[in-house]
């Protein structure tokens, strides 16, 4: 398995593109948000997929650094179906909320001749707090992260043999992921900043975390892979270096900070 890293940043950058992803195995793919908009075809592309290969999407939560690109999704799925061009089906799945406004969305935006394949041929799955699925042939757990901000659900993955891949959404970690995240291989947490810098960009009122913040805490989880993301850009040239160096102080298992369209083996 990989995961390709087709965004970065958080909502507001401008030097990378919004935090969004895709796993891969073999040759099913799950795309994970959906950034700001169809920038997503082009990053989707840059990265060398086939945005038809999306045959699984996961949104989490509506803020529209996450939920535009997929909007761009359907009307792509659609209008490929509507034109002979787009076999078999896709599944995007997402908590009640935002497959409601996918649903009204599309219903406002697009034609019937492409919104009459969703329900028939693309479908719009909602899944509950605890609800287990089969994703990308894998047994995927999506679980409520208890934002006060916007209601988001977060994901755990079986990667085979019991190793878990889980990502914590774009907000810090709760107590109520514990059994998710703990112990996990690979665990995806959001970093808005450097500890060292939290004075400039005021990462706690705004509900996010620091590198070192992200790294104690996956220490003491007893994650072995920590992948940061969703951060600022005003150090997005040094970034890697600037976040590895802070995080390696407090977590001692593998620490990745990837840059836009970077791809990790898992
Ligand atoms: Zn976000």
């Amino acid at each position: 398995m990989d995961i390709t890293m087709l965004g970065t940043g958080n909502a507001m950058v401008t030097e990378c593109y919004n935090t969004c992803f895709v796993l891969r195995d073999g040759d099913r793919h799950l795309l994970v948000d959906g950034g700001g908009g169809n920038t997503l075809l082009a990053q989707l592309k840059h990265a060398e997929f086939d945005w038809m290969d999306m045959r699984e999407i996961f949104v989490t939560h509506k803020h529209v650094d996450h939920i535009m690109g997929i909007v761009w999704m359907i009307r792509m799925i659609c209008q490929h179906m509507k034109q002979g061009q787009y076999e078999g089906e896709a599944t995007i799945y997402g908590h009640e909320e935002v497959i409601r406004i996918l649903e009204e969305m599309a219903e406002m935006l697009y034609p019937k001749k492409q919104t009459c394949y969703i329900g028939d041929r693309l479908h719009l799955v909602v899944v509950e707090d605890g609800e287990e699925r089969t994703v990308m042939g894998h047994k995927t757990t999506f679980f409520d992260i208890q934002s006060t901000k916007a209601k988001q659900f977060g994901f755990c993955m079986d990667m085979g043999n019991g190793e878990k891949f889980t990502c914590c959404g774009d907000e810090p970690y709760n107590e109520c992921e514990k059994k998710y995240a703990e112990n996990s291989k690979w665990l995806l947490h959001e970093a808005f900043c450097l500890f060292d810098q939290a004075d400039r960009f005021h990462p706690y009122e705004k509900h996010h975390s620091t590198a070192k913040d992200a790294s104690e805490l996956a220490e003491q989880l007893g994650v072995q892979n920590l992948i940061l993301y969703h951060t600022e850009d005003k150090n997005i040239a040094r970034r890697k270096e600037l976040y590895t160096e802070e995080g390696k102080k407090y977590f001692h298992g593998n620490l990745f900070v990837p840059e836009d369209l970077e791809r990790i083996q898992l």
